[in-house]
């Protein structure tokens, strides 16, 4: 069975399988590069890597209009409740926990980066995700910096790794070859780079430093371009 990922600017994706259509980090209103509003998406699920807003985005809008079930980390869980998205359609996870759902098996990792909510309330600690599903694994690093830890996560084998480019928030460019290198996906995306100008990135640049330096096949979309595994 395939598994379609469409990209949604920034760190935002849909990924499609097993008839389920599951959205990460769906910030979409307000992304100026977004090619879909929250209005318009269907999710029967949604993973959200941490609490600041350009990941949160469309969250609470969305989970309440579709119904559908939310991963991510306790706290953030939490908040999410507090805003009105349903008891029973919120998972809270902690690093290194995971969650078999009907599309397949979400691992919730390490990731080296801050996380808070647009109400300065408390968003425990940011992470990324490891999708194991019927024919494929799938690392979403999410926002982090790169660490070594890396290597166990790409120990399993990887279809595909999406890594932040963008730098200043996240690693940059020259941190993601590392990352790679540790990962040893057969392909790669990038993404959260030009959003807006302090995370300006030539992805083409990347690509083939990609090339040259690593085994795996760089993929890089526009806005609303699509990857089949
Ligand atoms: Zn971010």
């Amino acid at each position: 069975m395939s598994t379609n990922l469409t990209w949604l600017g920034h760190n935002a994706w849909l990924i499609e399988t097993a008839g389920k259509s599951i959205l990460l980090d769906p910030f979409l209103n307000d992304s100026p590069i977004s090619p879909v509003k929250a209005e318009a998406v269907k999710a029967d699920f949604i993973l959200l890597s941490h609490g600041h807003s350009d990941h949160l985005g469309d969250t609470v809008a969305i989970a309440k209009r579709t119904g559908a079930t939310v991963l991510t980390n306790f706290e953030v869980g939490e908040w999410l409740k507090r805003q009105g998205v349903a008891e029973d359609k919120v998972v809270g996870m902690n690093p290194g926990g995971g969650s078999t759902q009907a599309f397949g098996h979400v691992k919730f990792t390490t990731a080296i980066h801050s996380s808070s909510m647009p109400d300065g309330g408390y968003g425990g600690v940011a992470g990324g995700f490891v999708l194991k599903l019927e024919d494929e694994r799938i690392y979403f690093a999410c926002d982090t910096a790169l660490f070594l830890d890396m290597k166990l996560i790409g120990g399993g084998g990887l279809d595909l790794a999406v890594l932040p480019i963008g730098d200043l928030y996240t690693m940059g460019p020259d941190d993601s070859l590392d990352a790679i290198k540790l990962l040893n996906p057969k392909r790669v995306a990038p993404c959260h780079y030009n959003t807006w100008p302090p995370i300006a990135q030539d992805a083409a640049a990347w690509a083939n430093g990609v090339r040259s330096h690593a085994a795996a096949e760089p993929v890089v979309l526009e806005p609303g371009g699509k990857i089949t595994l």
